[in-house]
Protein backbone atom coordinates (compact mmCIF):
# COMPACT_ATOMS: atom_id res chain seq x y z
CA UNK A 1 0.00 0.00 0.00
CA UNK A 2 1.28 3.53 -0.92
CA UNK A 3 0.19 7.05 0.36
CA UNK A 4 -2.06 8.58 -3.17
CA UNK A 5 -1.82 12.45 -3.74
CA UNK A 6 -4.82 13.12 -5.17
CA UNK A 7 -5.13 16.65 -7.04
CA UNK A 8 -8.87 16.99 -7.43
CA UNK A 9 -8.95 19.85 -10.04
CA UNK A 10 -12.59 21.56 -10.96
CA UNK A 11 -13.81 24.65 -12.99
CA UNK A 12 -15.21 27.41 -10.98
CA UNK A 13 -18.07 29.44 -12.22
CA UNK A 14 -16.65 32.72 -13.27
CA UNK A 15 -17.91 34.07 -16.09
CA UNK A 16 -16.89 34.76 -19.08
CA UNK A 17 -14.51 31.81 -18.45
CA UNK A 18 -14.23 29.61 -15.37
CA UNK A 19 -10.92 29.34 -13.64
CA UNK A 20 -9.14 25.89 -12.86
CA UNK A 21 -9.21 25.09 -8.96
CA UNK A 22 -7.43 22.24 -7.33
CA UNK A 23 -6.62 20.51 -3.82
CA UNK A 24 -5.12 17.83 -2.54
CA UNK A 25 -6.60 14.36 -0.69
CA UNK A 26 -4.17 11.64 0.59
CA UNK A 27 -5.40 8.23 -0.06
CA UNK A 28 -4.01 4.59 0.29
CA UNK A 29 -4.55 2.35 -2.40
CA UNK A 30 -2.20 -0.74 -3.73
CA UNK A 31 -1.48 0.46 -7.30
CA UNK A 32 -2.10 3.53 -9.06
CA UNK A 33 -5.85 3.62 -8.31
CA UNK A 34 -8.26 2.87 -11.38
CA UNK A 35 -11.23 6.10 -11.97
CA UNK A 36 -13.37 3.42 -10.47
CA UNK A 37 -11.80 3.43 -7.56
CA UNK A 38 -11.81 7.22 -6.54
CA UNK A 39 -14.55 8.94 -4.00
CA UNK A 40 -16.67 11.60 -4.47
CA UNK A 41 -15.80 14.61 -3.03
CA UNK A 42 -16.89 17.97 -1.98
CA UNK A 43 -15.88 22.04 -1.95
CA UNK A 44 -16.78 25.35 -0.85
CA UNK A 45 -19.04 26.88 -3.72
CA UNK A 46 -19.40 29.65 -2.46
CA UNK A 47 -15.65 30.50 -2.83
CA UNK A 48 -15.65 29.40 -6.81
CA UNK A 49 -19.44 31.49 -7.34
CA UNK A 50 -20.83 27.86 -7.22
CA UNK A 51 -23.04 28.42 -4.56
CA UNK A 52 -24.42 30.52 -1.62
CA UNK A 53 -23.11 31.00 1.38
CA UNK A 54 -26.09 28.82 3.62
CA UNK A 55 -25.94 25.84 1.60
CA UNK A 56 -22.69 25.81 -0.20
CA UNK A 57 -21.49 22.30 -0.69
CA UNK A 58 -20.99 21.39 -4.19
CA UNK A 59 -19.65 17.73 -5.28
CA UNK A 60 -16.38 16.87 -7.09
CA UNK A 61 -16.77 13.73 -9.59
CA UNK A 62 -14.06 12.33 -10.77
CA UNK A 63 -13.86 11.81 -14.64
CA UNK A 64 -10.36 11.13 -15.54
CA UNK A 65 -7.04 10.43 -13.48
CA UNK A 66 -3.49 11.41 -15.06
CA UNK A 67 0.01 10.26 -13.01
CA UNK A 68 1.55 13.66 -11.56
CA UNK A 69 5.81 13.30 -11.66
CA UNK A 70 5.90 16.30 -9.68
CA UNK A 71 5.22 14.45 -7.03
CA UNK A 72 5.97 11.21 -4.98
CA UNK A 73 3.00 8.92 -5.83
CA UNK A 74 0.91 12.13 -7.48
CA UNK A 75 -1.93 11.82 -9.25
CA UNK A 76 -4.35 14.65 -11.00
CA UNK A 77 -8.53 13.55 -10.95
CA UNK A 78 -10.05 15.62 -13.48
CA UNK A 79 -13.55 16.02 -11.31
CA UNK A 80 -16.91 17.63 -12.89
CA UNK A 81 -18.61 20.06 -10.57
CA UNK A 82 -22.26 17.90 -9.68
CA UNK A 83 -24.94 19.56 -7.11
CA UNK A 84 -25.20 17.68 -3.53
CA UNK A 85 -27.14 14.98 -5.11
CA UNK A 86 -24.06 13.76 -6.76
CA UNK A 87 -25.36 13.18 -9.62
CA UNK A 88 -27.20 16.60 -11.36
CA UNK A 89 -24.54 18.49 -13.33
CA UNK A 90 -24.07 21.89 -11.86
CA UNK A 91 -25.37 24.80 -13.93
CA UNK A 92 -21.29 25.26 -14.73
CA UNK A 93 -20.68 22.06 -15.61
CA UNK A 94 -19.86 22.97 -19.61
CA UNK A 95 -18.18 19.34 -20.05
CA UNK A 96 -21.65 17.78 -18.96
CA UNK A 97 -23.43 19.40 -22.30
CA UNK A 98 -21.36 17.56 -24.63
CA UNK A 99 -22.44 14.94 -26.38
CA UNK A 100 -21.12 11.44 -26.24
CA UNK A 101 -19.51 11.06 -29.70
CA UNK A 102 -16.70 8.12 -29.50
CA UNK A 103 -16.44 8.52 -33.26
CA UNK A 104 -15.78 12.89 -32.56
CA UNK A 105 -12.26 13.71 -32.38
CA UNK A 106 -10.72 17.32 -32.00
CA UNK A 107 -7.32 18.53 -32.18
CA UNK A 108 -6.46 21.93 -30.09
CA UNK A 109 -4.21 24.59 -30.81
CA UNK A 110 -3.48 26.18 -27.62
CA UNK A 111 -1.85 29.60 -27.88
CA UNK A 112 -0.66 32.00 -24.87
CA UNK A 113 1.89 34.95 -23.67
CA UNK A 114 4.22 34.16 -20.88
CA UNK A 115 3.98 37.48 -18.59
CA UNK A 116 5.85 39.04 -15.98
CA UNK A 117 5.31 42.13 -14.44
CA UNK A 118 2.49 42.99 -16.13
CA UNK A 119 4.12 42.60 -19.76
CA UNK A 120 4.68 39.39 -21.84
CA UNK A 121 8.39 37.80 -21.33
CA UNK A 122 11.04 39.64 -22.82
CA UNK A 123 9.59 43.09 -23.16
CA UNK A 124 11.39 46.13 -22.11
CA UNK A 125 9.64 47.89 -18.97
CA UNK A 126 8.68 50.80 -21.32
CA UNK A 127 7.05 50.38 -25.12
CA UNK A 128 8.08 47.82 -27.31
CA UNK A 129 11.04 44.92 -27.88
CA UNK A 130 13.29 46.66 -30.57
CA UNK A 131 12.83 43.97 -32.88
CA UNK A 132 8.81 43.87 -34.04
CA UNK A 133 7.55 40.72 -35.42
CA UNK A 134 9.47 38.79 -37.73
CA UNK A 135 11.61 36.48 -36.06
CA UNK A 136 10.06 35.07 -33.23
CA UNK A 137 7.52 32.47 -35.20
CA UNK A 138 9.63 28.95 -34.28
CA UNK A 139 12.58 31.19 -33.64
CA UNK A 140 15.97 29.74 -31.62
CA UNK A 141 18.59 32.17 -30.18
CA UNK A 142 18.48 34.08 -26.96
CA UNK A 143 18.22 37.38 -28.99
CA UNK A 144 14.92 36.46 -30.05
CA UNK A 145 13.58 33.38 -27.34
CA UNK A 146 15.61 34.80 -24.14
CA UNK A 147 16.17 32.46 -21.74
CA UNK A 148 13.53 31.04 -19.65
CA UNK A 149 10.35 30.69 -22.00
CA UNK A 150 11.46 27.19 -23.91
CA UNK A 151 12.53 25.94 -20.31
CA UNK A 152 9.27 26.12 -19.03
CA UNK A 153 7.64 24.61 -22.42
CA UNK A 154 9.93 21.72 -22.63
CA UNK A 155 9.68 21.16 -18.38
CA UNK A 156 5.38 21.74 -19.67
CA UNK A 157 5.89 18.96 -22.67
CA UNK A 158 7.72 16.59 -20.22
CA UNK A 159 4.94 16.81 -17.28
CA UNK A 160 2.09 16.68 -20.59
CA UNK A 161 3.88 13.48 -21.57
CA UNK A 162 4.35 11.68 -18.00
CA UNK A 163 1.04 12.14 -17.56
CA UNK A 164 -0.34 10.40 -20.67
CA UNK A 165 -1.55 13.37 -22.20
CA UNK A 166 -1.90 13.47 -26.05
CA UNK A 167 0.08 16.42 -26.50
CA UNK A 168 0.98 16.66 -30.51
CA UNK A 169 3.35 19.15 -30.81
CA UNK A 170 4.91 22.74 -29.31
CA UNK A 171 5.99 26.11 -31.29
CA UNK A 172 7.20 29.35 -30.64
CA UNK A 173 4.44 31.54 -32.10
CA UNK A 174 4.84 35.04 -33.79
CA UNK A 175 4.94 37.41 -31.08
CA UNK A 176 7.45 37.56 -28.31
CA UNK A 177 6.66 35.81 -25.51
CA UNK A 178 4.56 33.94 -26.80
CA UNK A 179 4.18 29.92 -27.65
CA UNK A 180 1.79 27.51 -28.63
CA UNK A 181 1.14 24.01 -28.17
CA UNK A 182 -1.25 21.09 -29.87
CA UNK A 183 -3.08 18.09 -28.35
CA UNK A 184 -5.39 15.38 -29.87
CA UNK A 185 -8.02 13.55 -28.71
CA UNK A 186 -10.19 11.06 -29.89
CA UNK A 187 -13.70 10.89 -28.19
CA UNK A 188 -16.14 13.97 -27.63
CA UNK A 189 -14.61 15.18 -24.12
CA UNK A 190 -11.04 13.48 -24.37
CA UNK A 191 -9.19 16.81 -25.97
CA UNK A 192 -11.01 18.83 -23.82
CA UNK A 193 -10.38 17.11 -20.59
CA UNK A 194 -6.66 16.86 -21.63
CA UNK A 195 -6.58 20.63 -22.57
CA UNK A 196 -7.78 21.64 -19.40
CA UNK A 197 -4.96 19.61 -17.45
CA UNK A 198 -2.27 21.29 -20.09
CA UNK A 199 -3.12 24.23 -18.93
CA UNK A 200 -3.59 23.35 -14.93
CA UNK A 201 0.07 22.03 -15.36
CA UNK A 202 1.24 24.98 -17.49
CA UNK A 203 0.09 27.17 -14.74
CA UNK A 204 1.57 25.09 -12.42
CA UNK A 205 4.80 24.96 -13.22
CA UNK A 206 5.21 27.95 -13.89
CA UNK A 207 4.43 29.36 -10.32
CA UNK A 208 8.30 28.62 -9.63
CA UNK A 209 9.41 31.00 -12.15
CA UNK A 210 7.17 33.81 -10.95
CA UNK A 211 5.63 33.61 -14.41
CA UNK A 212 1.71 34.11 -15.30
CA UNK A 213 0.23 32.60 -18.16
CA UNK A 214 -1.88 35.57 -20.15
CA UNK A 215 -4.66 33.40 -22.17
CA UNK A 216 -6.61 36.34 -22.86
CA UNK A 217 -6.86 37.04 -27.14
CA UNK A 218 -5.46 40.22 -27.63
CA UNK A 219 -3.31 41.44 -24.30
CA UNK A 220 -1.60 44.11 -26.60
CA UNK A 221 -4.99 45.38 -27.53
CA UNK A 222 -5.24 47.29 -30.64
CA UNK A 223 -1.42 46.99 -31.90
CA UNK A 224 0.38 45.41 -34.47
CA UNK A 225 1.11 42.21 -32.22
CA UNK A 226 -0.31 39.11 -32.78
CA UNK A 227 -3.13 37.58 -30.41
CA UNK A 228 -3.71 34.34 -29.39
CA UNK A 229 -5.84 31.82 -30.70
CA UNK A 230 -6.65 27.72 -30.03
CA UNK A 231 -7.99 26.56 -33.30
CA UNK A 232 -10.54 23.82 -33.07
CA UNK A 233 -9.48 21.26 -35.15
CA UNK A 234 -12.52 18.42 -35.09
CA UNK A 235 -13.56 15.82 -37.57
CA UNK A 236 -16.85 12.84 -37.25
CA UNK A 237 -16.68 9.24 -38.34
CA UNK A 238 -19.17 10.51 -40.98
CA UNK A 239 -16.65 13.44 -41.59
CA UNK A 240 -13.80 10.83 -41.89
CA UNK A 241 -15.23 8.06 -43.82
CA UNK A 242 -18.22 9.35 -46.04
CA UNK A 243 -18.06 12.94 -46.36
CA UNK A 244 -19.21 14.55 -49.34
CA UNK A 245 -19.75 18.23 -51.06
CA UNK A 246 -23.18 18.25 -50.42
CA UNK A 247 -22.85 16.93 -46.25
CA UNK A 248 -19.96 19.43 -46.32
CA UNK A 249 -21.99 22.57 -47.69
CA UNK A 250 -25.03 21.78 -45.20
CA UNK A 251 -22.54 21.57 -42.34
CA UNK A 252 -21.31 25.02 -43.39
CA UNK A 253 -24.52 26.24 -43.61
CA UNK A 254 -25.34 25.54 -40.10
CA UNK A 255 -22.37 26.77 -39.32
CA UNK A 256 -23.08 30.08 -40.84
CA UNK A 257 -27.03 30.35 -39.28
CA UNK A 258 -25.71 29.54 -35.69
CA UNK A 259 -22.74 32.17 -36.01
CA UNK A 260 -23.83 33.59 -32.78
CA UNK A 261 -23.94 30.32 -30.52
CA UNK A 262 -20.32 29.75 -31.57
CA UNK A 263 -19.38 33.17 -31.00
CA UNK A 264 -20.62 33.09 -27.59
CA UNK A 265 -18.35 30.10 -25.99
CA UNK A 266 -15.72 31.13 -28.44
CA UNK A 267 -13.59 32.69 -25.52
CA UNK A 268 -14.45 36.37 -24.29
CA UNK A 269 -13.36 39.95 -26.16
CA UNK A 270 -12.80 37.71 -29.64
CA UNK A 271 -14.28 41.55 -31.32
CA UNK A 272 -10.69 42.10 -30.46
CA UNK A 273 -8.99 39.28 -32.40
CA UNK A 274 -11.42 38.47 -35.36
CA UNK A 275 -10.86 41.41 -37.08
CA UNK A 276 -9.95 40.29 -40.35
CA UNK A 277 -6.35 41.25 -40.06
CA UNK A 278 -3.22 38.63 -38.50
CA UNK A 279 -4.76 35.64 -40.05
CA UNK A 280 -8.47 36.06 -38.86
CA UNK A 281 -11.69 36.44 -40.10
CA UNK A 282 -14.30 39.34 -38.74
CA UNK A 283 -16.74 38.26 -35.35
CA UNK A 284 -19.69 38.91 -37.70
CA UNK A 285 -18.76 37.01 -41.08
CA UNK A 286 -18.82 32.95 -41.17
CA UNK A 287 -16.54 32.45 -44.44
CA UNK A 288 -15.25 29.16 -45.34
CA UNK A 289 -11.83 28.30 -47.93
CA UNK A 290 -9.32 25.88 -48.21
CA UNK A 291 -6.42 26.64 -47.06
CA UNK A 292 -7.52 29.84 -45.69
CA UNK A 293 -6.30 31.51 -42.91
CA UNK A 294 -8.49 34.19 -43.35
CA UNK A 295 -11.60 32.30 -43.44
CA UNK A 296 -13.76 31.16 -40.15
CA UNK A 297 -13.35 27.85 -41.22
CA UNK A 298 -10.00 26.68 -42.83
CA UNK A 299 -10.87 23.54 -45.37
CA UNK A 300 -6.96 21.63 -45.31
CA UNK A 301 -5.58 20.87 -48.26
CA UNK A 302 -6.36 17.14 -47.71
CA UNK A 303 -10.30 17.36 -46.95
CA UNK A 304 -10.58 18.30 -50.55
CA UNK A 305 -7.78 15.76 -52.16
CA UNK A 306 -10.35 13.23 -50.28
CA UNK A 307 -13.19 14.67 -51.62
CA UNK A 308 -14.77 16.47 -48.68
CA UNK A 309 -13.75 13.70 -46.38
CA UNK A 310 -11.20 14.45 -43.24
CA UNK A 311 -11.23 17.14 -40.62
CA UNK A 312 -12.05 20.96 -40.42
CA UNK A 313 -10.20 23.84 -38.47
CA UNK A 314 -12.29 26.11 -36.97
CA UNK A 315 -10.04 28.76 -36.46
CA UNK A 316 -12.26 31.12 -34.28
CA UNK A 317 -12.10 30.11 -30.82
CA UNK A 318 -9.62 32.15 -28.72
CA UNK A 319 -7.09 31.05 -25.84
CA UNK A 320 -9.26 32.00 -23.29
CA UNK A 321 -12.62 29.92 -24.73
CA UNK A 322 -13.15 26.81 -22.20
CA UNK A 323 -13.11 23.53 -24.29
CA UNK A 324 -15.89 21.46 -22.93
CA UNK A 325 -17.97 24.67 -24.24
CA UNK A 326 -16.12 25.21 -27.33
CA UNK A 327 -16.55 20.88 -28.33
CA UNK A 328 -20.23 20.97 -27.04
CA UNK A 329 -21.26 23.71 -29.62
CA UNK A 330 -19.55 22.44 -32.32
CA UNK A 331 -21.15 18.56 -31.64
CA UNK A 332 -24.72 20.54 -31.63
CA UNK A 333 -24.22 22.40 -35.17
CA UNK A 334 -23.02 19.15 -36.41
CA UNK A 335 -26.28 17.17 -34.84
CA UNK A 336 -28.25 19.36 -36.71
CA UNK A 337 -27.30 18.83 -39.81
CA UNK A 338 -28.66 14.95 -40.68
CA UNK A 339 -26.54 12.62 -42.96
CA UNK A 340 -27.60 12.33 -46.56
P1 LIG B 1 -1.78 24.58 -38.10
O1 LIG B 1 -0.97 25.43 -37.17
O2 LIG B 1 -1.26 24.53 -39.50
O3 LIG B 1 -3.25 24.90 -38.08
P2 LIG B 1 -1.26 22.31 -36.24
O4 LIG B 1 -0.38 21.18 -36.62
O5 LIG B 1 -0.82 23.26 -35.20
O6 LIG B 1 -1.66 23.04 -37.63
O7 LIG B 1 -2.66 21.73 -35.76
C1 LIG B 1 -3.42 20.82 -36.51
C2 LIG B 1 -4.32 20.06 -35.58
O8 LIG B 1 -5.26 19.25 -36.30
C3 LIG B 1 -3.59 19.14 -34.64
O9 LIG B 1 -3.97 19.46 -33.30
C4 LIG B 1 -4.11 17.75 -35.04
O10 LIG B 1 -4.17 16.91 -33.94
C5 LIG B 1 -5.49 18.06 -35.56
N1 LIG B 1 -6.05 17.00 -36.41
C6 LIG B 1 -5.41 16.27 -37.36
N2 LIG B 1 -6.23 15.35 -37.90
C7 LIG B 1 -7.45 15.50 -37.28
C8 LIG B 1 -8.72 14.84 -37.39
N3 LIG B 1 -8.94 13.84 -38.27
N4 LIG B 1 -9.74 15.25 -36.59
C9 LIG B 1 -9.54 16.26 -35.72
N5 LIG B 1 -8.37 16.92 -35.58
C10 LIG B 1 -7.33 16.56 -36.34
MN1 LIG C 1 -0.78 25.40 -35.07
MN1 LIG D 1 -0.54 29.11 -34.04
MN1 LIG E 1 -4.32 26.17 -36.79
Amino acid sequence: MAKYKLEYIWLDGYTPVPNLRGKTQVKEFANFPALDELPLWGFDGSSTQQAEGRSSDCVLKPVAIYPDTTRKNGAIVMCEVMMPDGVTPHPTNGRATILDDTGAWFGFEQEYFFYQDGRPLGFPQDGFPSIGQGPYYCGVGYRTMGDIGRQIVEEHLDLCLDAGINHEGINAEVAKGQWEFQIFGKGSKRAADEMWVARYLLNRVCEKYGIDVNYHCKPLGDSDWNGSGMHANFSTEYLREKGGKEYFEALMAAFGEHTEEHIAVYGPDNHMRLTGLHETQSIDKFTYGLADRGASVRIPHSFMKNDYKGYLEDRRPNSQGDPYQIASRILKTISLVPAP
